[in-house]
């Protein structure tokens, strides 16, 4: 079938469906955790000591004895059989943003050739893929490419149904025989740890007593695109890049804002249901759903849990949403910019740090000293953000993320902190000594009484801030929507243990000055916002006086792209950081600049042999096919005495040419292979294949305006975002 009979055919298909009918919901008390190994069983299934044992484990990551791990394995192996499951499998999540899974049965043979599961604590504990065709950065050769999988016991087990039956997930680490880490869990468990420890040096300091182990939270916002699967196989570029690689803009895009929030179409409807069912029998805490900005754009929000445990639910929402698309005849786009012109998706990531005894220390609280606790752990964050703002960036780079930052539907690539107007005053007057009676070594009666009367204000919001305090919490808002919500959490929570560090170490010389913890605490504070109040800004991120006022005022730096930004990631002090908390080795950095490095470049290269491909064997045929149809029809015309105008057919002409050069650029481009070095690789992608690219779309979307319609063999954008 040619191109466009199957993008007409596609119409038909779809316009004729009826979505597709799912069970009648049931209520969530009876359906919650279902598939969950999660504390209420193991309470149901161990002896008191070993549930006692376990929970501590959970709840403060303390080692678990292998005696209690084997009697743990044997009530999860008990509680999966009674549910039909055979295969175990532990999952976890490589370098990439994927999620990797390596399937086991419980099942072993004994010398009668009986059969019998089989599913010890050493099973359970420790399992062995063969790692060798995962990215290591060269943190592997190939020679030795054992890697081993060990149980996460803070984040619960599950069983995932198939078609072909049910299997047991346990999440897991991944490292390397040597210990190195090559997953997103390892860090993200490091950098829990390092925030704790320097929390607990700037609690204890601050007269606290009583203080529980801390904790980073996330709550995640996804958005995503649903297009139809008739188009999408129409469209190679979807399938295989996640995107768009050509198409016109559509005469409605979204400038009526009607699709935000609007009602949400049936077929739509139906399948999140029949979603969130899924997410809640996993124990996922699926909250809101909406429609989004863009239309067959839509967005869903779990709430809140731990940060480890919400990095895997992240992971497997994502499959699941995957695959629930695809039973409904979607097909789900986590691509952070799928259609030009239209916005983008992103994915917020609300982040707090807490523990039992104090609470949220994000929360502002009612009371003066929560305050001081609140504001030495903001003050932490706004130091975190200025003093590794190209990190933060470097962890949210990717070929797919670039196209959406700093596009004026997104946060910029600039890194800055939105605090809201009466928090930014306030740390405004700390830094201008305004709270501080130096005359007399105190607090000015005006300063406590602001501190003490500050609210959070929930209300406000800064839709331009890559990274904005919404009330009790951060909103990391440049993270993009097909990204592990790890890396970023990982950057977070070691940024903000250095610089509790080194409000630590700060405090302690202040309190050896004044007695009074909340003169120490303000003279730290305004310190610290003399050194980097610089990141903060309350104003319209989108504009061009920002873009020039951050970079040349504030020395703030501006890396638009994945090329600019990843190179932090072996800057000196960016690898002291990770090495003075533990969370990452100097070599454990280095591999994950060369895996996402590596990433970038292969996208990009991927995507360009796609615009070849299309332009060479779809667009170009379509159009040579209708230019000789014109001229045919242009000849038999003429045979009647009349002269047609051939101003269109001249266009076509220039546009063909012009979009056939372009490609043999872009093709030449493709085989350059000496590259000095991985950095200038990814220069080359960024400055010449990204600019190559846009240049035959550039005539490939005019001729989509050009050629008659019944030709044109990719679904067009007005049919994918309308046609519901
Ligand atoms: P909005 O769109 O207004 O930002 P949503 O309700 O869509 O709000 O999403 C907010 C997300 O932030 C939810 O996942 C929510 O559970 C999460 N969240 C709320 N409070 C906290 C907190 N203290 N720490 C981390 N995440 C939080
Ligand atoms: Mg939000």
């Amino acid at each position: 079938m040619s191109g466009n009979q199957t993008r007409l055919k596609a119409i038909e298909q779809i316009v004729n469906r009826a979505p597709k009918s799912v069970n009648t919901p049931e209520p969530l008390s009876k359906i919650w955790a279902t598939d969950v190994f999660n504390l209420q069983k193991m309470e149901e299934a161990l002896s008191k000591n070993a549930f006692k044992a376990i929970k501590k484990t959970v709840q403060t990551g303390e080692p678990l004895s292998a005696a209690t791990a084997d009697i743990v394995a044997a009530a999860m192996k008990d509680w999966a059989l009674s549910k039909g499951v055979k295969f175990y499998s532990h999952v976890f999540y490589p370098m990439t943003n994927i999620t990797a899974e390596k399937h086991d049965g419980f099942i072993i043979t004994n010398s009668d050739g009986g059969a019998i599961t089989e599913f010890t604590g050493s099973l359970l504990i420790k399992g062995e893929p063969d790692g060798s065709s995962f990215p290591n950065g060269s943190l592997r050769m190939t020679n030795a490419a054992r890697g081993y999988t060990a149980w996460d016991p803070t984040s619960p087990a599950y069983i995932m149904h198939t078609p072909n039956g049910a299997t047991l997930m346990i999440p897991s680490v991944f490292m390397s025989w040597t210990g190195e880490a090559l997953d997103k869990k390892i860090p993200l468990l490091r950098a829990n740890s390092a925030m704790n420890s320097a929390a607990q040096k700037v609690l204890t300091l601050m007269g606290e007593t009583e203080i529980a182990t801390l904790n980073s939270s996330c709550g995640a916002e996804q958005e995503y695109f649903l297009v139809d699967e008739h188009f999408a196989n129409a469209r190679p570029d979807l399938l295989l890049a996640g995107r768009t690689l050509f198409g016109a803009p559509a005469a409605k895009g979204q400038q009526f804002d009607d699709h935000y929030f609007g009602a949400i179409p049936e077929r739509v409807q139906v399948f999140m249901q029949d979603f969130e069912d899924q997410l809640y029998r996993l124990g996922i805490p699926a909250k809101t759903h909406h429609n989004e900005v863009a239309p067959g754009q839509f967005e869903i929000a779990p709430y809140y849990e731990a940060a480890n445990v919400a990095a895997d639910h992240q992971q497997l929402m994502m499959t699941v949403m995957k695959s629930t698309a695809k039973k409904h005849g979607f097909l789900c786009l986590l691509h952070e910019k799928p259609f030009a012109g239209i916005n983008g998706s992103g994915k917020h990531v609300n982040w707090s740090v807490g523990n039992s005894t104090q609470g949220n220390l994000l929360d502002p609280g009612k009371t003066p000293h929560d305050n001081l606790n609140f504001l030495l752990f903001c003050g932490a964050v706004i130091r975190g953000v200025h003093k590794f703002g190209p990190l933060l960036r470097a962890v949210i780079a990717s070929a797919s993320n670039d196209h959406r930052l700093g596009a004026n539907e997104a946060p910029p690539a600039i890194l800055s902190v939105y605090l809201g107007d009466q928090l930014e005053g306030l740390f405004n007057d700390i830094k201008e000594g305004k709270l501080l009676n130096t005359a007399e070594g105190g607090l000015m009666d005006l300063g406590l009484s602001q501190i003490l009367h500050f609210e959070r204000d929930p209300g406000d919001r800064n839709r331009t801030s890559p990274f904005a305090f919404t009330g009790n919490r951060f909103e990391f808002r440049a993270v993009g929507s097909s990204q592990s919500v790890s890396g970023p959490l990982v950057a977070m929570n070691t940024m903000l243990a250095d610089s509790l560090n080194w409000i630590a170490e700060k405090l302690e010389a202040a309190l050896g000055q004044s007695e009074d913890k909340a003169v120490a605490a303000i003279s730290v504070l305004k310190e610290l916002m003399e050194q980097h109040g610089n990141v903060v800004f309350g104003g319209d991120g989108y504009s061009e006086e920002w873009h020039k006022m951050a970079v040349e005022e504030r020395g703030l730096k501006n890396l638009p792209t994945t090329a600019d930004a990843l190179p932090a990631l072996r800057e000196q002090y960016v690898i002291d950081l990770f090495k003075n908390t533990k969370v990452l080795s100097p070599v454990e950095l280095e591999s994950r600049y060369e895996v996402y490095a590596e990433q970038y470049i292969l996208s990009l290269e991927v995507e360009a042999k796609l615009v070849v491909d299309l332009a060479t064997t779809r667009i170009y045929p379509a159009a040579t096919s209708y230019l000789s149809e014109l001229g045919l029809t242009s000849s038999s015309i003429a045979n009647l005495g009349i002269q047609l105008d051939n101003s269109v057919a001249a266009a076509i002409a220039a546009e063909t040419n012009a979009m056939m050069a372009a490609v043999a650029k872009l093709n030449e481009a493709l085989a350059t292979h000496d590259f000095a070095d991985t950095e200038a690789h990814m220069r080359f992608c960024a400055d010449v294949i990204r600019g190559l690219m846009d240049q035959v779309r550039q005539h490939a979307d005019a001729l989509e305006g050009l050629v008659a319609d019944e030709l044109w063999p990719l679904p067009k954008y007005q049919e994918m975002l309308f046609i519901k």
